[in-house]
């Protein structure tokens, strides 16, 4: 039986856990002193020798991604934290930022020291202003104790930490539109390769990576590589935060190891909600293709969740019971992609304009079997041929949910409507 791992969330039931003195008492900022008197490969290779994969969706690993930055090249180097969590289901980097932002703003300093950077932005999603207002009090914490700054407790090192405040798209999480909106333009993707290890913010060596990526990387440098290593599974080494959402007794979030199952995170929430079975669920947000009860034992982590046919993604576990209507479910996440599609390449901003049109008919069981074709034909033409991710992740919920609910599909137009009692379907009141 796997059990929870509470790292990054151990703090959170303390009501002063966001302040630098909390943090303090509790051991922060120790990883930085280590840091500051280590040789800056030695921390990449640490965080290489941990098997930390970026926790944002892809798992691409961490400590390589901070390898690829040419070193001695004269350019500045930039890292910059993505804080702009918005896939659909997905909320652990808020509250991680609300509860503990100084892991953040430690990890931060140590992995720019690693990258050899002395400017580092903090990109946050635009709606969340009180999330914005922690993390700048949190900054000026550390730029009071000279943790932030020129010659960093004697060090030497120098850097300057911005956060910065997006505007509110979904697209601006795609780390080349971040870069496009951090720059003062209108955030759209930008065709890769050069990744931006290579060519990033103003052309320079950046590392992006999402919030948990960084907040994760004092505990490392504090318990050692062998100690991260030492959890999850082969390939998917470490701890997560799993976020529980929907149908369940006791949504929020569980950090456990990788390789945890959607059984296990059910035991410990106290299971379905009463009187009710599990339909569906999503392994890591809308863009993850959904699961079924026959996926509870799948362990979550990269390999296992991709074998079975989905993608580990946010670990954003929405779950749905029997009184939820897919069809509906993958409207509304259809209807959300289709206003979020930045228009820059076709597939993406016709198809999910198509869905939209396409699923708004079919839910109210105006369709034909027909259609179901078309859907998978269009998903066909969306797939690996859009710019982004956001096409990509677009198809997911409509082909899986065709995949293991085409009956559900055939009922509304058999039945002339959704064949669902409204009152019941309480997932989307
Ligand atoms: P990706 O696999 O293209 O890239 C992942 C990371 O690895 C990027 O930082 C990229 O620059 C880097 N990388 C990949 N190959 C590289 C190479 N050869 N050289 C140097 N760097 C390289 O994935 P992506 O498009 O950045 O992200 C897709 C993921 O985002 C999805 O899996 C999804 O789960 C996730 N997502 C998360 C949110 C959220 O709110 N957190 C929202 C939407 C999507
Ligand atoms: Fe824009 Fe969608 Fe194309 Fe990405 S896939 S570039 S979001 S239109």
């Amino acid at each position: 039986m796997t059990t929870l791992t509470p790292i990054l969330t151990r703090s959170w039931d303390r009501p002063d856990s966001f302040t630098r003195t909390a943090y303090e008492a509790d051991g922060g900022y120790r990883a930085l002193r280590t840091a500051l008197g280590m040789p800056q490969d030695d921390i990449i290779q640490a965080v290489k020798d941990s098997g930390l994969r970026g926790r944002g969706g892809a798992g691409f690993p961490t400590g390589m991604k901070w390898g690829f930055i040419p070193q001695g090249d004269g350019k500045p180097h930039y890292l910059v934290v993505n804080a702009d969590e918005s896939e659909p289901g997905t909320c652990k980097d808020i509250p991680l930022m609300m509860a503990n932002p100084h892991a953040l703003v430690e990890g931060v300093i140590i992995s720019s020291y690693a990258i050899r950077a002395n400017h580092a932005f903090i990109y946050v999603r635009g709606e969340v202003l009180h999330v914005i207002r922690r993390l700048q009090q949190a900054v000026a914490e550390a730029y009071e104790a000279g943790y932030i700054g020129t010659n960093i407790l004697g060090s030497g090192y120098d850097l300057e930490l911005i956060v910065h405040s997006g505007a509110g798209a979904y697209i601006c999480g795609e780390e080349t539109a971040l870069l496009d909106s951090l720059e003062g333009f209108r955030g759209q993707p930008r065709l890769k390769p050069p990744f931006p290890a290579v060519a990033g913010l103003y052309g320079g060596p950046t590392v992006i990576n999402n919030v948990e990526s960084i907040a994760s990387v004092p505990s490392i440098i504090d318990n050692g590589a062998d100690w991260f290593a030492s959890m999850g599974t082969e390939k998917s080494k470490g701890f997560g935060i799993f976020s529980l959402s929907g149908h369940v007794t006791r949504p929020g979030q569980y950090e456990a190891p990788l390789g945890i199952t959607l059984r296990e995170l059910l035991d410990m929430a106290g299971g379905i909600r009463a009187g009710h079975r599990l339909k569906f669920w999503t392994p890591g947000g809308s863009s993850t293709p959904i699961f079924t009860d026959e996926h509870l034992d799948v362990p979550l982590d990269f390999e296992s969740v991709g074998a079975a046919g989905s993608m580990l993604g946010t670990r954003a576990l929405q779950i749905f019971d029997e009184t939820v209507c897919v069809v509906r479910a993958v409207l509304r996440w259809s209807e959300f992609y289709a206003h979020e599609s930045c228009g820059k390449c076709t597939p993406c901003r016709e198809g999910t304009y198509w869905y939209k049109l396409m699923l708004k008919r079919l839910e109210a069981g105006q369709g034909t079997e027909e259609d179901l074709e078309t859907l998978l034909d269009l998903s066909d033409n969306i797939l690996g041929r859009s710019f982004c991710a956001l096409g990509d992740g677009a198809t997911s919920p409509v082909t899986s949910s065709i995949k293991h609910f085409r009956e559900e599909y055939i009922r509304h137009f058999e039945n002339g409507g959704c064949p669902f009692n409204e009152a019941a379907s309480t997932v989307w009141a």
